[in-house]
Parts: C-alpha cells; structure tokens; sequence
C-alpha cells in the first residue's frame, strides 16, 4: 500500500504483528513492532483492513496487467492503481494512470 505509517503482518489468521513509530523513543528512526497471538483478535483486525478485498486485485482495465497497487484519496476512497510503466505510456500524460475505486463490503 502506498502512504501507510502502520504496519501490520496477520500470520496464519492467528498471529498478529504491529508495528509504528515509537513514541517513546529519542530517537526519531526508531520503531516497534509488537506480536499478538489469538485468533479471534486476528481475524477481527483482518476484517478491519479490508485484507479479503485487498488480497484480490483486479487486473488492470487497460494493460491487463497485475501490478496493481492500493492508494487512499481524501482520507476515503481506496482505490487500485496500475503501476506499470508501459501502460500509463500508452495514454495521455505520463500520470495518466488506470485506476478503480475498490468496493468495499458495508461501505455506504
Ligand atoms: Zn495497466
């Protein structure tokens, strides 16, 4: 994902490991990463990122390609976005890239 301060690896649907920056550190590149077992705290976190969704790309609508990544405009819409360099030559403008909004279940 693109622009993410938060880390978060789920391992099995049963461990889950955090990590940001530290707020209790002096130093300002220091980070922490915390490790959670239990599954129920797992799935509950997984459910709370999309990672269903997430996990499934859609191939790009214009190279058929699947180097698809995740961006979030306004603090609202996630969207997929092809990064392939050779498609976003093809159109207009070298910014000109395939996006689609990303449909999330229970989203209004
Ligand atoms: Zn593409």
């Amino acid at each position: 994902m693109y622009v993410m301060h938060q880390k978060i690896a789920v391992i099995d649907e049963r461990t889950v490991m955090l990590g940001s920056l530290n707020v209790l550190s002096q130093h300002d590149t220091r980070e922490v990463m915390l490790t959670m077992r239990g599954s129920h705290f797992a799935r509950k976190l997984l459910e709370h990122e999309h990672a269903e969704v997430f996990a499934r790309p859609p191939k790009c609508g214009r190279c058929k390609g699947s180097e698809i990544e995740i961006r979030r405009y306004k603090q609202r819409n996630w969207i997929w976005r092809c990064y392939a360099t050779a498609c976003k030559t093809t159109a207009k403008g070298s910014s000109n890239a395939w996006t689609q909004d990303i449909r999330l279940p229970g989203s209004r």
